[in-house]
Order: C-alpha cells, then structure tokens, then sequence
C-alpha cells in the first residue's frame, strides 16, 4: 500500500515539474513559432509572389491570408481563455447582473436577444448548471474546466496548449485557434505547392539566386511547411470533428465514458449542446442573428463568442441536460489531484 502511494506522490511530483517547465518554455515556444511564420511569409513574398500571374488580384489574396494566420494567431495567444473568476463580458449579449455577481446568471433565465430567421432561433439559451471549483473556488458552470498550468477555472475548458499560443483553448479564445490552424494550412498548402520549382531549383544549386532570402533558408522553411502543414492538419480535423459533434477535447474523452454508463442501462446516451453539425459551427464562430456574419471568418477582426458560458443552446428535448447520464453520474475534475 505504501508503495503505491510512494508512486502516486512521485508521478504528481513528476506531473508538477512538467507543468512548470511547460508553463516556464511557452514564451520560447511563441518566440519560433513567428520567427518561423515570418520567415515563411517573407520568402513567399520575396520567392514566390512575383512569379504568380495576375498579380493585381494574387497579391491581395495571399497578403490578406498572411495578415489573418498572423491576426489570429495575435488573438489566440492575447484573448484571455474566459476564466471562470473574471467579468467576462460579451457586446450584444445584456447581463442584467452588477458585475461580480455570477449567481445571477444561474438563477434567471437567459434569451437571445433579437430572433430572427437563422441558426439559432427556437433554441433559447439555458442558464448553465453551476458548482464550485475544489481547486481555486472560483464559481464553476458547466463546460468549465480546471487548468493545472494556469491554476484557474476556465469557461468551455478545452485544453492547455503550450506548443502553439501557451494558454489554454476556452470559450474566448477557442475560434482564433481554429482559425489559426486552417489560415496556417492554407499558408503552407501555398508555400508547398507555389514554391516546388524554386524549391527543385535550390536542390540543384543554381549559381544565379536573385532573391534576398538565403537559399539554404527557403529550403528550410520548405522543409518545416511539409512537417507543419501534416501535423496541423491532422490537429485541425480532429477540432472540426469535435466541434461539428458540439464537443470539446474534455467532454469528448467524458461522452465516451458516459455512453458506456448509459448502454449498461440499455440507453443511449445524447449530448445536449449537439444542435447538428450546421448549427453547431454557426454557433462555434457566432455566425448567429445577434453575432458575426459569415465574412467575418475571412477578415483579421477578434470575433465573441455566442454564449458567455453561463448559458448553452441546447438540443430540443434536453433542455435539463444530456440524455442517458444523470447529474451525479457526470465526471468532474475536482478527483484529479
Ligand atoms: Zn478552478
Ligand atoms: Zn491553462
């Protein structure tokens, strides 16, 4: 018994060292990762660009597409998550509450203001179940997680992401990470695919280079798009997959085990924030009647989110929560310490 918990406490000890390094090597981390867009940005402009046709209309095309991979990478490292403990204020959503006062969002019904005739209309917003955090007292709706690293409660928790923009992914930031990633993509699709004939030429060594970035780092940064555009590609659909099911990374790994709970009582378990692929992405970016119109994917504007995470669109029916688990049986991440 003794050694178990000898093994225990060393694995925590262990678990906390990482997180500290984590949270200690994710400046150095951002630092790259825009040495490394600016550099790629700069070789394509410097390379590539003038070699494309039609360059009135080319050149605009491929410097808004640079300036919103850099814009939402911007957003998604300074926008706060939506920590659980901070006034969290949305335009165009009323709180009627003083600020500080979270309770009174729990207790009164939430609508969305001005129906019209889109995504969202008929699905009136839920005022979130609410509990407090074990951890850092903060009060705790659901969707809100606990971050190790930041050591605070954060709204529609998805997880810590210390490579990329070394915060958390939550309900505030969670649409510039995602456009991030897909910008990211498209820049290094360009790159690949644009720059394959300067790349050849670099592997042949030509004697006449007329560009001013350096042969050796255009093959470089050739090589780092190929690695990137596969990694972050495989990362950006598993987040389209999750949000078309209305999931975060959190609830995808609980729904496995409560569909597992729900079938031992011969149920199926139904995730109440699934509104249907359509609507759940309109309401993943807010393309809603009182939110964003759809262009706004394809400029570098910070976007809000549809709820402040105190009240969620649900699924008609379920209303009162998923189906086939009930309240007590929903995991929390108060055990996890
Ligand atoms: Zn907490
Ligand atoms: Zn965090």
């Amino acid at each position: 018994m003794w050694l178990t918990r000898a093994v225990f406490r060393c694995f925590k000890c262990f678990e906390r060292t990482a997180d500290r390094v984590t949270g200690a090597v994710g400046p150095l981390f951002i630092g790259i990762a825009v040495v490394l867009i600016g550099i790629g940005i700069f070789s394509f402009f410097d390379i590539i660009a003038p070699t494309l046709r039609w360059p009135i209309i080319t050149t605009p095309i491929c410097a808004l597409i640079a300036l919103n991979t850099l814009a939402n990478y911007y957003w998604a490292i300074t926008v706060p998550p939506g920590f659980a403990d901070d006034d969290f204020r949305l335009s165009g959503y009323k709180r009627s509450a003083p600020v500080g006062r979270w309770e009174r969002w729990t207790t009164a019904p939430v609508r969305v203001q001005g129906h019209g005739s889109d995504f969202i209309r008929g699905h009136e917003l839920e005022p979130a179940r609410t509990g407090r955090c074990q951890k850092c007292g903060s009060i705790k709706p659901e969707r809100t997680h606990h971050c190790r690293i930041c050591k605070r409660c954060v709204l529609k928790y998805d997880h810590h992401c210390p490579v990329r923009i070394n915060q958390c992914v939550g309900i505030g930031n969670e649409r510039h990470f995602i456009l991030f990633m897909a910008y990211l993509i498209v820049c290094c699709g360009f790159l690949l695919v644009l720059g394959l004939p300067p790349a050849w030429e670099v592997i042949g060594m030509p004697y006449h280079w007329p560009h001013r970035t350096p042969q050796v780092m255009f093959l470089l940064i050739y090589i780092v798009a190929i690695a990137l555009g596969i990694a972050v590609s495989a990362m950006l659909s598993w987040h389209l997959y999750l949000i078309g099911r209305g999931q975060t990374s959190v609830e995808n790994h609980d729904f496995s085990q409560y569909k597992k709970v729900a079938a031992s009582r011969g149920q199926t378990f139904v995730n109440s924030y699934d509104l249907g692929i359509r609507r759940n992405f309109a309401l993943f970016f807010n393309l809603t009647p009182t939110g964003h119109p759809w262009w706004v994917l394809l400029t570098p504007f910070r976007t809000k989110p549809y709820t402040n995470g105190h009240a969620w669109a649900r699924r008609h029916g379920f209303e009162s929560g998923h189906g086939g688990i009930r309240e007590e049986e929903e995991l929390t991440d108060d055990e996890e310490d």
